[in-house]
């Protein structure tokens, strides 16, 4: 199979390709960010395959990445001693994205640039990011423990078609060359490169390295064999030290690690000595994921397992309800081999993710109290993950429930602003109990008849319209010892709120009216469970209720509404 074939693109790559280009073009030097970020993706999957067999690393375990120009071919080439790729694996992985990902890929765009940006990364359609700057890219490449012989040479101007050949190819790992667009040799200047990997590579834990500029008398030597220096920091960021880390660096990092073109809103880096040692550095984004609803996507942090790489979206280090969380996780006390199955049952792993829930819940406890605008653009972005809190984490329910933040009838809008402690404040004197109601809109939820009664009172309730609210409510029964009540179940029961006024004209009202309800009752019938008169009312004629212990009319409706 050494014969050189022509192979067409499934028909989605190429427009992949042009949407890549298009809506990646003001943001063009992260091509490189991309390429060095697989060159050290390759060297940690060699790493953690050399575990179970050193034999790949041929006698050269310095992993390192270079990346050198050839200012006459007009040639940036990106190469790396890592793991490899078949012919096979080539044809796999860069010949035809993988065409689920990149339906959702396309699926996903919104036209808006930096959130496209972002889905490049998450989708895996980086390699393609190349052809922002070249018009022909040649990828070679040869895996580890291979013959030289095995060999694999792709080529293609991102135009509809690919070239496949085996090749020679002495050392293992792979090239990327690109050949730079006419008007795009600006990344020929190796000062510019520099600074660009400055910016987007300084953390990648494995040397990126250039050649050694020599200046000096016209037509001086070059050295023959080229030598090359490090250019990166090459130091993995979350093993430094707190007090040597600057914010920017901290930004940069949160990018590569989360393919996001925006800085977090927060993070938390911690150190934890004893039986169990780790280190976590954990970000809370600015912006949702486009999955985060989606139940089959995986989530959570990246684990590391002594400075080596072990496996992406470990979802066992945060729970569900903070699934937004990215960063690192760096365990020193873990075996090199473990698998998400050993994962599932380990005793470390829980005592990781207590800490880091912890932790992430006081980064936003801190940023409720100290940054609230910041809080809000939070809330907006991942209230309604974290109102799956209180059902899944018990032993941090009121925790949670104090970072919960609502729309309520004394708030202007329907922005969700409000804390319970705010509320607990705000109560009327003799109010015993924090008083919701749920409805499928926030207007559907301000304009209910339900409140009239509350409003005459001057009481708050708290307008609750997300779909997981049902869920919230039926989990979080009380707040710093104060039930949680809907307004529409039950015998309206407003304690020491109810005056002696309020019972005289109930009374009065069931005597005046004592046949008409009894006749309403009859002519409904089994529909009903029974027809009362009541002072929840001020200016509408009736309204439904639903008993105490009986689902929520809305509730009914949103499992209506999913088939249940
Ligand atoms: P992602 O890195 O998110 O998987 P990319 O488009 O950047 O997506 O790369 C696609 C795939 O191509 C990688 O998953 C990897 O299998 C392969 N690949 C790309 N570059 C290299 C490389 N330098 N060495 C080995 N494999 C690579
Ligand atoms: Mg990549």
């Amino acid at each position: 199979e050494a014969h050189k074939e022509t192979l067409e693109f499934k028909a989605e790559v190429s427009q992949v390709l042009d949407l890549v280009i298009r809506s990646l073009y003001s943001n063009k030097e992260i091509f490189l960010r991309e390429l060095v970020s697989n060159a050290s993706d390759a060297a940690e999957k060699l790493r953690f395959e050399a575990l179970s067999d050193d034999g790949l690393y041929e006698g050269d375990p310095q992993l390192r990445i270079r990346v050198e120009v050839d200012r006459e071919a007009g040639t940036l080439t990106v190469s790396d001693n890592g793991i490899g790729l078949s012919r096979q694996e080539v044809t796999e992985t860069i010949g035809s994205i993988a065409s689920s990902g990149t339906r959702r890929f396309l699926e996903n765009l919104s036209g808006d640039q930096t959130r496209d940006s972002n889905l490049i990364g998450q989708f895996g359609v980086g390699f393609y990011s190349a052809y922002i700057v070249a018009d022909r890219v040649t990828l070679i490449s040869r895996r580890a423990g291979l013959g030289p012989e095995h060999g694999v040479c792709w080529a293609s101007d991102g135009r509809g078609s690919y070239t496949l050949e085996t090749v020679e190819k002495a050392s293992r790992g792979t090239d990327v060359i690109l050949h730079l667009k006419e008007d795009e040799k600006e990344f020929l200047d190796s000062w510019r490169l520099r600074a660009i990997i400055a910016k987007f590579s300084d953390h990648v834990a494995l040397p990126v390295e250039m050649r050694k500029e020599h200046y000096g008398e016209e037509g001086e030597e070059q050295p023959e064999t080229p030598e090359y220096e490090q250019v990166n920091r090459g130091t993995a960021l979350w093993m430094r030290n707190k007090s040597e880390i600057s914010e920017e660096e901290y930004h940069d990092f949160y990018k590569h690690v989360a393919h996001d073109f925006e800085a977090p809103l927060a993070y938390s880096h911690n150190r934890v000595e004893g039986t169990n040692e780790y280190t976590a550095l954990l970000f809370v984004p600015k912006r949702a994921p486009f999955d985060m609803w989606d139940r089959e996507q995986k989530h959570g942090v990246k684990l590391y397992v002594r400075r080596v790489f072990i496996m992406d979206e470990v979802d066992q280090l945060t729970p569900h309800y903070l699934r937004f969380v990215k960063g690192v996780v760096d365990a020193d006390d873990l075996p090199l081999n473990v698998s998400r199955e050993i994962l599932q049952h380990n005793r470390k792993i829980d005592t990781i993710r207590q800490a880091n829930t912890k932790r992430v819940l006081g980064v936003l406890e801190a940023m409720a109290r100290d940054e609230p605008e910041n809080y809000g653009a939070f809330w907006d972005e991942f209230g309604r993950v974290l109102k799956e809190g209180p059902a899944e984490d018990f032993a941090n329910k009121e925790r949670i429930a104090g970072l919960l933040r609502f729309a309520t009838t004394a708030s202007e809008g329907d922005a969700q602003r409000e804390s319970l402690d705010g509320y607990i404040e705000r109560m009327q004197e003799g109010q015993e109990k924090i008083y919701f109601i749920t409805a499928d809109s926030p207007a559907a939820a301000r304009h209910s008849p339900h409140l009239e009664v509350f409003r005459k009172k001057g009481v708050e309730v708290l307008l609750l319209s997300d779909r997981v609210d049902e869920w919230l409510v039926s989990h979080l029964t009380e707040y710093k010892d104060k039930t949680l009540q809907s307004v529409t179940k039950g015998d309206l029961d407003l304690g020491e709120l109810a005056d002696a006024e309020d019972q005289a004209a109930k009374e009065k009202a069931e005597e005046e009216h004592g046949s008409l309800l009894e006749q309403m009752k009859q002519t409904l019938g089994e529909q009903v469970e029974t027809v009362r008169a009541s002072t929840r009312l001020v200016d509408s004629p009736a309204c439904l209720v639903v008993g105490e212990h009986d689902m929520s009319a809305n509730l009914a409706r949103v499992l209506k509404s999913v088939g249940q």
